[in-house]
């Protein structure tokens, strides 16, 4: 594994290396000095509504680039639930994203949650405290889970649920259609959206991939089709019922500057007298 995802990074490489070697408190103080550096980044990949190729969205994605190249979050958030710093790196990444979006009023903010964090009896109120700190509307904040914790802790992931549910926060299941997480789990919990997969949208199983999306249309949950890569999928997915597209066709995760270059064009170049 360290060999494909650190290609050409040789910090990268070792720290992953360290990880496979157990060398684990290495690669621990390494993370917790980054996040109380300041050196987790957060990037923004949009979403939009397939009917009119709209942006109406953003998902947050966390990084972590030390100077000697880039860490991948398949990499950095396992080994962050695994050492306990996942609440300490969430509420950098959640609190730069919040701020990052809370003045474009019409854009929904995704963030991803780990199962962890969820079945954490303050997780709720964690919430609510950025959201009022950050004067962000509830409304407008899609938290997205996978499905891990539906099995282990089921009753504090449904309490969490609740109490943000109440004051209009929604939830999506992440990567849909990879695990054990099924249709029951979906209405249980009561989820708000489901992201399908993108393993089943580049999968070349078209049949799995619309019974997948008509699941979810039957209890009328909205589906996004995420790792949208070419327009073939992205007719796909639309004509399956998908209502919002996500992948590197749309747009790769960026840079709050290029997000606002994308959102706000630049004025025309003739210039009214
Ligand atoms: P995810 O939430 O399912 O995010 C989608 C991942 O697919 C992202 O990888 C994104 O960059 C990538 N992606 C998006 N479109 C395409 C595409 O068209 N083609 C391909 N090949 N890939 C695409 P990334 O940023 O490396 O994140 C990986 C995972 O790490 C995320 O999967 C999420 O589970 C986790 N993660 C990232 N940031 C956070 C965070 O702040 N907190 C938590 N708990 N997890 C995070
Ligand atoms: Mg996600
Ligand atoms: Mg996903
Ligand atoms: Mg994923």
């Amino acid at each position: 594994h360290a060999k494909e995802s650190g290609r050409g990074q040789t910090s990268a490489y070792c720290l992953e290396l360290d990880l496979e070697r157990e060398n684990m408190a290495d690669a621990e103080r390494r993370l917790k000095a980054a996040i109380g550096n300041d050196e987790i980044g957060v990037v923004f990949q949009p979403l939009t509504a397939a009917a009119s190729g709209k942006i109406i969205g953003v998902e947050a994605l966390a990084r972590w680039s030390p100077p000697t190249g880039p860490v991948s979050p398949e990499v950095f958030i396992p080994l962050a639930e695994r050492s306990g710093l996942i609440d300490q790196l969430s509420h950098k990444v959640f609190q730069t994203a919040l701020q990052a979006v809370r003045d474009w009023p019409e854009l929904d903010l995704s963030l991803n949650v780990s199962p962890l964090q969820l079945c954490n009896p303050n997780f709720a109120d964690e919430i609510k405290h950025l959201l009022t700190s950050q004067n962000f509307d509830p409304h407008r904040l899609i938290l997205e889970v996978t499905e891990g914790v539906f099995i282990s802790k089921p009753d504090r992931a449904q309490r969490s649920i609740t109490a943000l549910h109440a004051i209009g926060v929604r939830f999506a299941m992440d990567d849909f259609g990879t695990g054990h997480a099924s249709i029951g789990t979906l209405r249980q919990f009561g989820f708000d959206k489901v992201k399908i997969d993108r393993s089943l949208i580049s999968g070349g199983n078209d049949a799995i991939l619309r019974a997948t999306i008509q699941l979810a249309a039957a209890l009328d949950i909205p589906v996004t089709a995420e790792g949208i890569e070419t327009d073939e999928q992205a007719h796909f997915a639309r004509d399956a019922g998908c209502e919002l597209l996500q992948g590197y066709l749309i747009g790769k995760p960026m840079s709050l500057a290029m997000l606002k270059e994308r959102l706000e064009p630049p004025p025309p170049a003739v210039k009214r007298a």
